[in-house]
């Protein structure tokens, strides 16, 4: 199946050497097999795979605005059923800038009136087709054109929005968050994901070499130290029960992912222990999550 040939994100398309949404996004279609159709946002993975009259997609795949790829994917699912076409899977699919920021309201009445659709966040923690402006799911300390980091602040000062509980205060009975670097477990969620009827939520991160300033050859590496670190958690919450996917027995100090990328490159020891520490907090407070009776559901 993973033949070039047999991909369904073809080659050829304009993404920087290293890009990791082009990763996810091939990792995507070869769980989703053909029977699927994708609305895309504007964004890197929009404007890099379908310069007209090109395009690297070999299923159905319509541009939407940034603002509004929720809504026309739940269009798109309601006319196939209409048509009789229930088993044909729909995915809305975006960066983080068009789904938890510009994207947000569409998603989010688009999950509480409960369609069919997989909403899938390719994550890369800023704007970076637009010149790497900072997102709500831009991480502490990063420095970005709209959070620079000089004298009078390092970088952004505010943590990265928490989106899939926030798809979880919607209801939803499945929501997980994903890595290129651990590209099984992935492709498992989106096959769950898609078996499961209703709205469905998944967040992949995925580093992006030009807006990271990191090297395009470590891609991987540095989707993976982000886990290792505990600065990404993997985890899947059904029915609101969380269950986490990896559980490093010690997360690896912070300073691993964050020295060797640009945006990080102006911070303190200080920022490093702060970053650290609340990562370590994060992760113990999803592990007492694991270990509770408590289904997430149960306080709507
Ligand atoms: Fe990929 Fe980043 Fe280049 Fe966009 S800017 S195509 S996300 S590497």
């Amino acid at each position: 199946m993973n033949e070039p040939e047999n991909e369904l994100l073809a080659p050829g398309h304009r993404t920087c050497a290293g890009c990791g949404p082009a990763i996810a996004i091939r990792q995507m279609l070869r769980a989703t097999g053909k029977n699927v159709v994708i609305c895309e946002a504007t964004g890197c993975m929009e404007v890099t795979s379908t310069a007209y009259p090109e395009t690297s997609w070999k299923v159905p795949w319509i541009h939407v605005l940034f603002e509004n790829v929720s809504s026309v994917a739940s269009g798109v699912k309601e006319a196939l059923i209409k048509q009789g076409k229930d088993d044909v899977k729909v995915i809305a699919l975006a960066g983080d800038g068009g789904m938890v920021d510009i994207g947000f309201r569409a998603l989010s009445g688009a999950m509480e009136r409960g369609h069919d659709v997989l909403f899938l966040c390719y994550d890369n923690e800023a704007y970076m087709n637009t010149g790497v402006q900072r997102s709500g799911a831009t991480p502490f300390g990063a420095a970005t054109t709209t959070s620079p980091a000089g004298t009078e602040i390092a970088g952004k000062q505010e943590w990265k929005k928490n989106v899939p509980f926030i798809a979880v205060a919607h209801g939803l009975k499945y929501v997980a968050t994903a890595s290129i670097a651990y590209p099984e477990d992935f492709q498992a969620k989106i096959k769950k994901a898609l078996s499961i009827k209703g709205p469905k939520y998944l967040h992949v991160h995925c580093p992006c070499p030009v807006g990271w300033g990191c090297d395009g050859a470590k891609t991987i590496k540095y989707a993976k130290a982000a886990v290792e670190t505990g600065l990404w958690a993997l985890y899947e919450i059904e029915e609101g029960k969380l269950k986490l996917n990896t559980k490093p027995s010690e997360l690896k100090p912070a300073e691993e992912y964050l020295r060797g990328q640009r945006r990080f490159k102006h911070l303190k020891e200080e920022d490093i222990k702060k970053i650290e520490k609340h990562a370590k907090q994060r992760f113990d407070h999803l592990l007492e999550l694991e270990n509770s009776e408590i289904s997430l559901l149960k306080v709507l």
